[in-house]
């Protein structure tokens, strides 16, 4: 995510905060309504179009969607399935301009569906910071998602190595129980430190998508 978008949703969050505190205080009948949508036209943060980003999201999804129809169907009795997904620039689209909701990536929801829609549960861990956690959660289930976990940045948290504390989620994932089939992102901090029998690595252009 870039700067600006991550200052716009922190804006749509405590948007969404106070329209939540007017509807709960007296005057609430004097309040107009808030809105928490907005959409902004930008600039993409990469050097690449949108087109061409979804060809090569699609071409990675191309590969992991026939290992994911096998490895579903061939579940051992009782086993609990489960898939981890980076959300910026993977399972949303962020950096092409910014809008609340974001849309979904749909390379990434087409697979996503077939998972869900087949028993897998779809956890989400993100460097994005708690403030965001709400609008994070509503955004990807407006989109189509069905959120089994949302793990977002504590205070703490952004003191540490992303990569760290990523791989740190996906083993309080395993400790519910379950079992990680695949993990999905585009930086290479969303899927090193293991714990997924699978990784999927969406561009992310050197760089210049978050
Ligand atoms: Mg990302």
């Amino acid at each position: 995510m870039t700067g600006s978008s991550l200052q716009r949703l922190i804006g749509v969050a405590v948007a969404a905060t106070a329209a939540t505190a007017a509807l709960m205080s007296p005057a609430a009948a004097a309040t107009p309504a808030a809105t928490a949508t907005t959409a902004v036209t930008a600039a993409a943060a990469a050097d690449v179009d949108h087109a061409t980003w979804q060809n090569d999201c699609r071409a990675v999804m191309a590969e992991a969607l026939p290992y994911l129809k096998e490895r579903i169907a061939g579940a051992a009795a009782g086993e609990k399935q489960a898939i981890v997904f980076d959300i910026d620039n993977t399972t949303l689209e962020t950096d092409f301009g910014f809008s609340y909701p974001s849309p979904a990536n749909a390379p990434v929801l087409d697979v996503a569906r077939y998972a869900q829609d087949h028993g897998v549960a779809l956890f989400f861990v993100t460097a994005r910071p708690d403030i965001i956690k709400s609008v994070t959660d509503y955004n990807l289930k407006h989109v189509g998602y069905q959120v089994s976990g949302l793990y977002v940045r504590s205070f703490v948290d952004l003191f540490k190595d992303v990569a760290a504390y990523k791989t740190a989620q996906r083993k309080a994932v395993e400790a519910k129980g379950y079992t990680i089939i695949a993990n999905i992102g585009n930086s290479a901090t969303d899927l090193s430190g293991g714990h997924a029998e699978k990784t999927y690595k969406l561009p992310d252009y050197d760089g210049q998508l978050s």
